[in-house]
């Protein structure tokens, strides 16, 4: 019988990770990996943040998706460079499924390269993809209780950005207990309010990540 550890797969997983950061880094390309739940707003998220950073930084996306390819379809419409990763079922991306969906793209014309990692706030957090930074996309509508019942993934993230605020004349979210929380699992992460629909939010979000990009070692 041939066992194979858990452990030793999520080794091989960092290991490649690895290598895709220094691939990202030697094409001066920064990288996020945005998480959250299906229907969080990940890619109405981008759509916004591209439109905003028009001529400071040129976008680029990996999509992964379990099937289809709705979202890579959104970012062709935006003119966006993207390659659509189909996992087949596989509830998270890997540092190998991003290796090889980094080599469909030409990252010379790439500066900010969001890889939109499957709809999932639970193994999303287990791999590493080489990113230079982990984004949480959380909506109003899922209640502010997540980042203590799915520490894993705000934990390890740089940001939070909380989204559909337009919303919160309806629902019971309180955006102060789950920015506590965060900040107490994630003391350094920043969070942000934002609407895509209402534009509230987006350009600090924006400025933010133009910063993270440019302040970065070459
Ligand atoms: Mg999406
Ligand atoms: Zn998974």
């Amino acid at each position: 019988m041939k066992i194979v550890a858990a452990k030793k797969i999520l080794k091989m997983n960092d290991q490649l990770a690895a290598e895709n950061h220094a691939a990202l880094e030697a094409a001066g390309v920064f990288a996020l990996n945005v998480v959250g739940s299906p229907g969080a707003g990940k890619t109405t998220l981008l759509e916004a943040l591209f439109a905003q950073l028009k001529g400071r930084l040129r976008p680029g996306v990996i999509e992964g998706d379990i099937a289809g390819s709705i979202d890579a379809e959104r970012m062709e419409t935006i003119g966006v460079p993207v390659v659509q990763i189909n996992t087949d079922g596989a509830c998270h991306l890997d540092a190998h499924m991003v290796a090889a969906a980094g080599k469909e793209l030409d990252l010379r014309e790439i500066d900010l390269l969001a890889i939109e990692n499957v709809g999932n706030l639970v193994c999303t957090s287990g791999f590493d993809l080489g990113e230079h930074l982990r984004i949480v996309v959380l909506s109003t509508s899922e209640g502010d209780d997540k980042a203590v019942k799915y520490p894993a993934i705000f934990q390890g993230s740089q940001a939070l950005v909380i989204t559909k605020i337009d919303l919160l004349p309806y629902l019971n979210f309180d955006a102060q207990r789950i920015t506590a929380d965060v900040k107490r699992l994630a003391p350094e992460a920043a969070v942000f309010q934002v609407s895509a629909v209402r534009g509230d939010g987006i350009a600090e979000v924006a400025d933010w990540l133009a910063e993270k990009c440019g302040r970065r070692a070459r």
